[in-house]
């Protein structure tokens, strides 16, 4: 996302850059799972964080109605209460739908908010709002005068379950382990049966009630005396011609191929090339129908096991092979599909299609990954006419009426009386309701008004369209992403441009970017699936780590095409971040009251008093006699700043968070307030009187020069925290909004964090290269110190002195900062030295060598009785050795290196035994008296 921010406070209004950004709309039956709670916290952090930079953000919230879904929820309550659709009638169902609606749709919205998703939900829609399906409906008739809609006999995927034709992105597909039964067709010659057979295969025997043909290939040798000859169907006793195609597979089971036009899309295909009749064996509930002869009224799966037994009594069945092949199940409901011959409405998607894939090439929408748009390209470039009807009751009706006198549709915007061909009266709306993607693809126009955009109201039209990012999953690229581009780019040339020129179409496309988010998978990579019983439910987590943490996770694991193996360790760590934060506002707050009970309030009325939250030109930021410490935490927190800026902008969340948590837990709360802790006493202020009367440099003075450096820390301290809060607040927002709250006491500058200004990297003051530098060698420092007390056993509350080589400028800074060492350290006392002292432990870097000067007191008792033992596993060890390798027998068989090797080992228990014997004798006599090791 390469927009350039606002360069300065004080830029107009007019000239604010807009973010906006539209959520993937649930289903109303819908409940929130890891994918939304990762999808819905990388918007919110894009948008909180664009808000907080100065841009006019909106993040547009709805919910879709999902046809089949919904339709299918309510359903199972009517049979549940002994009741169908087809009971209560179309009218009433939709009411009862509605009424589903009201009672359980805004579900997924409410855990939405959960979340803490900064939507805007005074806009929040619904697909089937009456002002969304004013779209709908001019969006079809629309493409119906453009020539662009079309209804035809095609086949179609249909659910007999669901009882509608679904698209081919809503068919999944599933190995099936099934059969090849292998069926012969008696040759007929002048209505007699010559007793020759043409023996078919096939996977699903109860289609051949429809059968019309067996296709063979015309170079296919076995064949060849059987063109022109006819065929009798069995059970069906049919005259069937034998036709000759080259589409035929002679490798393919016997390379004949029976032919049933109304329930496969090849043989609709050879159908039509040969003029073949269709005859369709099923209802809608994949029940045979009335052309299926003796089998009418069977289930298609009960009249396929009647058929093969029918078969083998007749002696025509060939033989039933094991066969594993895909087979196509519903996405909804899981039925297998019917491929069915079926009346349905279509959208011409050529031209529709040919502007999308431009809208790509040429750069007006980027993908992010990459790697998507050559996914995109791949699809839009093989794309088939859309099949937009839906034989369902809950959606938006087709706006077409068929006449019962002239055959012909009328297609209008209100709905008519008469025909508008003849003018009959005899007319009746189309049952069908339109793809739910068909509205859904919409909507980034039909949010901002369009189709009536008029001079008053474009407003937002202009303002946030095209809007600035998409965030989705892979599964809608074709579903939804692909189709709000087409239908996007189509219908956005309605509105010109706000100066009056026509739209371009870099300004027709309906975003400028699309984020493809990842996956998230349980803690070994595992796809989360109910079956697996691996998921793991957002608002269960969040209940249990809170909202900050659960978001925390997701965002430092987020970056683009790469799955996320959500762990709750990693939330627990989280939330002892959100507790590390919580702390340090603790002792900010007891800090604030101990600078009070002095009388000191400045660093807090610094804060509240500007009125604003740009306080950067704090006077101790820069210049002479400020101590390093505080001109670096305030450098740091500008870099980070930057950091974070940067890592947002390409969208690797994973950076920012990262950056924000080393920031605020390693630089400020383990560096900075360590080190402010040395200034950061208070002691009573002496009233002016008092001061008065007294001695210039008297103790009271001193506690004030005290005083003035303590407030001086906690100015910066009360400065870093509060702006770190606002480099948090798009990933923890519910944490940030209280504690930001509580450092104005009550009285904000703004009425949110969320409305303030997010942090922006700047250089703080000259040279701030030279403090990172200088800092890190001081930190370096006391690393090496408190390696080395860890290795020498100095204990964890001793102090010690140390012994320091440096160069001139190093050992300048450190005498400048003795007392941060002393601190961090636990060093009583820097010793400047040209080389270190022989015998002590020492660390060396680039730039420095370092000792800790330490005498280490020992338990004598403990240590004798350590030594004794080992000089007793020595001497064994030693004599089994020694019988060993005066044993000439085993000298002479055992191999050379075994015998050096035991050789070796000897002599080196023998130097152990008596490097322990002398320290035995060194231990005092006195065992109640401490002594140097
Ligand atoms: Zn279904
Ligand atoms: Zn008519």
């Amino acid at each position: 996302m390469k927009t350039t921010g606002p360069t300065s406070d004080q830029e107009a209004l007019g000239d604010q850059p807009q973010f906006s950004i539209l959520l993937p709309p649930p289903n109303v039956t819908g409940r929130l799972h890891m994918g939304h709670m990762l999808n819905q916290t990388e918007m919110d952090i894009l948008t909180r964080w664009r808000r907080m930079s100065g841009f006019r953000a909106l993040w547009l919230p709805g919910t879709d109605h999902a046809g089949i879904a919904t339709q299918m929820m309510v359903e199972r309550q009517l049979t549940a209460e002994g009741t169908s659709r087809q009971k209560l009638g179309r009218e009433a169902f939709v009411e009862r739908v509605w009424e589903w609606k009201r009672h359980y749709g805004g579900a997924i919205l409410d855990q939405m908010k959960r979340l803490g998703a900064s939507v805007d939900w005074s806009r929040e829609y619904f697909t089937m709002d009456e002002r969304l399906s004013v779209a709908v409906r001019e969006a079809f008739v629309k493409l119906h005068e453009q020539g662009l809609i079309y209804r035809g006999a095609y086949i179609v995927n249909w659910c007999p379950r669901c009882q509608t034709a679904i698209s081919d992105l809503e068919v999944v597909y599933d190995e099936h382990k099934g059969h090849l039964w292998e069926i012969r067709y008696p040759v007929h010659e002048d209505g007699r049966e010559t007793g020759e057979y043409l023996t078919i295969a096939t996977t699903r025997p109860e289609t051949m009630l429809g059968d019309v043909a067996v296709a063979i290939h015309p170079e296919d040798e076995r064949y060849r005396h059987l063109h022109g000859k006819k065929l009798r169907l069995p059970l069906m006793n049919r005259e069937i011609p034998v036709i000759l195609d080259e589409w035929v597979s002679r490798e393919f089971g016997t390379g004949a191929v029976k032919v049933t036009p109304a329930h496969d899309p090849n043989d609709f295909a050879l159908g039509e090339r040969h003029h073949l009749p269709s005859i369709n064996v099923m209802d809608d509930t994949a029940h045979i129908n009335e052309n299926g002869g003796a089998y009418a009224g069977l289930d298609r799966y009960v009249a396929r096991k009647k058929i093969v037994e029918d078969l083998e009594a007749q002696g025509l069945l060939a033989g039933i092979k094991d066969h594993t092949h895909n087979v196509g199940h519903c996405d909804r409901c899981k039925t297998i599909v019917e491929p069915r011959l079926s009346t349905q409405w279509f959208v011409k998607i050529q031209p529709l299609a040919d502007k999308a894939i431009e809208a790509v090439e040429k750069g007006h929408v980027r993908f992010t990954p990459e790697m998507y748009a050559k996914t995109y390209f791949e699809w839009m470039r093989n794309i088939h006419d859309w099949c937009i009807s839906r034989q369902l009751w809950w959606g938006h009706r087709i706006p077409a009426w068929h006449c019962a006198v002239c055959h012909k549709i009328t297609v209008a915007r209100q709905d008519p009386t008469n025909c508008a061909h003849c003018n009959s009266d005899q007319i009746t709306q189309e049952t069908d309701v339109l793809d739910t993607w068909f509205s859904s693809g919409l909507l980034p126009v039909s949010v901002f008004g369009w189709p009536n955009i008029t001079p008053e109201n474009r407003a937002d039209f202009d303002t946030f369209y095209p809007t600035s990012l998409l965030v989705t999953g892979f599964d809608i690229l074709f579903f939804w992403v692909a189709r709000m581009i087409m239908l996007g780019c189509w219908f956005s040339v309605d509105v010109p441009m706000p100066d009056g020129s026509p739209r371009p179409l870099s300004e027709s496309v309906p975003f400028r970017e699309v984020y493809i988010h990842a996956l998230v998978r349980d803690a070994n990579r595992e796809k989360m699936s109910k079956t697996k019983g691996n998921v793991i439910d957002p608002i269960e987590i969040v209940k249990q780590y809170g909202t900050d943490a659960v978001r925390f996770t997701l965002a430092s694991m987020a970056s683009p095409g790469t799955d996320i193996a959500f762990n709750v360790a990693r939330t627990e760590g989280y939330r002892a971040f959100a507790n590390k934060i919580w702390n340090a506002a603790r002792f900010l707050f007891m800090n604030v009251d101990r600078a009070a009970e002095v009388g000191i309030k400045g660093p807090f009325e610094i804060l509240r008093g500007h009125g604003k939250i740009s306080l950067i030109n704090l006077p101790f930021i820069g210049g002479e006699g400020i101590p390093m410490e505080d001109r670096w935490i305030v450098a740091m927190l500008y870099k980070t700043a930057g950091q974070v800026n940067d890592a947002l902008d390409n969208y690797r969340f994973d950076e920012a968070a990262n950056e924000i948590y080393q920031f605020f837990w390693g630089s400020f709360c383990d560096w900075y307030l360590e080190i402010a802790k040395l200034r950061l006493n208070f002691s009573p202020t002496p009233s002016r009187e008092e001061l008065m009367q007294r001695e210039p440099t008297s103790e009271e003075e001193r506690a004030l020069d005290g005083n003035s450096r303590a407030a001086r820390a906690l100015g910066v301290f009360v400065f870093v925290f509060e702006a770190s809060l606002r480099l948090l607040s798009p990933f923890m927002p519910f944490l940030t909004e209280e504690l930001w709250r509580a450092v104005f006491d009550g009285e904000p500058p703004a009425k949110s964090v969320a409305l303030s200004r997010f942090p922006r990297p700047r250089v703080a003051s000259t040279g701030s290269e030279p403090i990172f530098e200088q800092m890190e060698v001081l930190q370096a420092l006391v690393i090496e110190v408190r390696a080395l007390r860890k290795e020498v056993g100095v204990e964890e509350r001793a102090t010690i002195p140390i012994e320091l080589r440096a160069d001139a400028q190093l050992a300048k800074l450190a005498k400048e900062n003795h007392d941060i060492i002393e601190r961090l350290a636990r060093v009583t006392e820097i010793r400047f030295v040209e080389t270190i002292t022989g015998g002590l432990s020492k660390h060396h870097t680039a730039s420095f060598d370092v000792a800790v000067v330490y005498e280490r007191t020992i338990d004598v008792a403990a240590e004798r009785e350590r030594l004794t033992k080992d000089i007793a596993k020595y001497e064994k060890g030693l004599a089994a050795a020694e019988r060993q390798l005066g044993n000439e027998g085993f000298l002479s068989k055992a191999p050379t290196q075994v015998v050096e090797g035991l050789k070796k080992q000897e002599a080196e228990t023998r130097l152990l035994l008596k490097k322990a014997r002398e320290a035995l004798d060194n231990l005092p006599q006195d065992e109640n008296q401490a002594s140097e090791a």
